[in-house]
């Protein structure tokens, strides 16, 4: 079985150290090795990193979003190669693998604009003879650490915005996945990409720890679970470094007696179900005001649960895949337990699925419970499986009151056809990303990707504006080029009036 190695400095970095199976998750057994690199090899890409960033850094915010264009070109033609190795490694189907590759592409695209988006602030004349700017510089060395749930979009929204910024780069995806990130390192060498500014190191704790302590390394972009996002924002910000760490979630949607129930359905199966559940942006709590709407939405989801397209990914046109690993699908299934024992009404149960042709694939059905109370697990936790849990309540203030209790506040979104509803809900709701009859209000590429409360630790969310902040240091210049010179010192504060 072949075994993944790295990719330092414009090149495959063979490897076989602590080698570990990457699963077909849908055929349940593995179809190769990943190397987990050791501090040594690590310490190579950073070093690779550091030795080309003064080059970069000089090269010319259009000369760098060229490289960009054309990487951007190449990931279009190989699109269905990235796919087929996200449908391999992780399970999702050939269609949802395709978007994921798209939303990447939006944030290259917008990372093409450099040239605009580094142009800094002007102000002239600030006193006599005085003017005074901001520069945007980049840091230096950055590093990413990735999830495995999207294993070619969520690199691609640090890496483009870093080194369009100038910075070099240095990505540890998930080892669950490893694959889709090496074939991007290959397509930007094949961009004219030179050697060092994007690397990738395979591997586990013994890597991360090796990114977060070295002195090299100025900043790091963290996508995962919210223990781990805690850790490494207090382990890298404690070495000097800038970081931003983004966690875990529970989405609510709320839905409205006046809402569109059928579009709202219609909705919930989408971001409830689509890539199992296995999404940060997730719907997997439906907060349904008053009883006759929980009931008249359970009643049309229950049969489109239970109908569900379920199988291989790389067939095309189902609704969903198996989950990542034997070990998530045994967590998932451990909740679906907890959630009957607890005493939620359980409408539709996925544990046991039969999927003839991947008998051994990692499968759980999709699940809906109703009456669910916030004090169960099913509701504290995020699942990240197909399950989707349905809580009442009496108004859209107990709505909004449930939703900031919950210790995550990634998206949420509501069901209404009352705008000032909507108005009402997206200024009292303390969630980072909001969307009106939107179910996953992912930002789109101008914008910026990020959570409140325990989904985001750090300041500055990722790609976007937000990410030009992130990938630069502020530098103010205060210039002075008289043409007479008055020759008397001054001991007051200079006020420049
Ligand atoms: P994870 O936290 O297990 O792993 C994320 C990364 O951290 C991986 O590269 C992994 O190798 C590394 N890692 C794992 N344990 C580590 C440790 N002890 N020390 C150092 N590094 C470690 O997350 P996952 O299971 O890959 O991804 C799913 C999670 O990611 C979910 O909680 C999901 O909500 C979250 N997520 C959040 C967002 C967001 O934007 N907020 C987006 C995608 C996924």
């Amino acid at each position: 079985m072949d075994t993944l190695g790295h990719y330092i400095n414009g090149e495959r970095r063979p490897d076989a150290n602590r080698p570990q199976p990457v699963f077909h998750p849908a055929l349940g057994r593995p179809v190769r090795q990943v190397a987990m690199a050791s501090r040594a090899t690590v310490e190579s890409a950073i070093a690779a990193a550091a030795e080309a960033f003064p080059a970069w850094r000089k090269t010319p915010p259009l000369k760098r979003a060229r490289v960009l264009f054309r990487f951007k070109a190449l990931l279009e033609q190989h699109a269905d190669r990235i796919v087929a190795a996200i449908v391999e490694e992780h399970g999702k189907v050939w269609e949802d693998a395709h978007g994921e590759l798209a939303r990447g592409i939006e944030v290259v695209e917008y990372a093409c604009g450099a040239p605009e988006l580094l142009k800094g602030e002007h102000s002239r004349e600030v006193g006599p003879d005085i003017d005074s700017w901001s520069e945007f510089p980049p840091l230096g060395v950055v590093a990413g650490i990735t999830p495995f749930n999207f294993p070619a979009m969520v690199p691609m929204w640090m890496f483009p915005m870093a080194i369009a910024c100038g910075n070099t780069f240095v990505l540890k995806p998930s080892e669950k996945d490893p694959s889709a990130a090496q074939i991007l390192a290959e397509l930007l060498s094949e961009a004219g990409l030179p050697p060092g500014v994007f690397n990738v190191v395979n591997g586990d704790k013994e890597a991360v720890d090796t990114l977060l302590t070295d002195p090299r390394v100025q900043a790091v972009s963290f996508v995962g679970s919210t223990p781990i996002a805690e850790t490494i924002y207090a382990t890298g910000t404690a070495h000097g470094k800038r970081v931003q760490a983004l966690g875990g979630a529970k989405n609510h949607a709320v839905v409205m007696p006046d809402a569109d129930l059928d579009a709202a359905v219609n909705a919930l199966m989408g971001a409830a179900y689509g890539s199992c559940g296995e999404r940060c942006m997730a719907i997997s709590v439906v907060v349904a005001v008053g009883d006759a709407v929980a009931d008249a939405l359970v009643t049309k989801l229950a049969p489109r649960v239970r109908e569900l397209n379920i199988g291989n990914g790389s067939t095309r046109g189902l609704d969903m895949g198996p989950l990542v690993t034997a070990a998530h699908r045994d967590k998932v299934v451990g909740y679906i337990d907890a959630g009957a024992a607890e005493g939620a009404e359980l409408v539709v149960d996925g544990r046991g699925l039969h999927v003839a042709g991947s008998e051994a694939g990692f499968f759980v059905g999709g699940t809906l419970f109703d009456r669910v109370t916030p004090q169960m697990r099913i509701y504290r936790e995020e699942i990240f499986g197909p399950v989707l849990v349905v809580v009442r309540v009496d108004s859209l203030e107990d709505a909004i009151a449930l939703t900031n209790a919950h210790e995550f506040g990634n998206g949420t979104c509501l069901f209404t056809r009352d705008g000032a509803a909507a108005r009402y809900f997206s200024d009292a709701v303390q969630v980072g990303m909001v969307g009106i009859n939107v179910p996953l209000p992912v930002p789109v590429a101008c914008q910026s990707f990020g959570g409140w409360k325990r989904s985001l630790f750090g300041d500055l969310y990722a790609y976007g504006p937000d990410a030009i902040r992130f990938y630069t240091r502020r530098k103010t210049l205060t210039q002075r080029w008289a043409v007479d010179s008055v020759g008397k010192a001054q001991f007051a504060f200079p006020s420049h009036g």
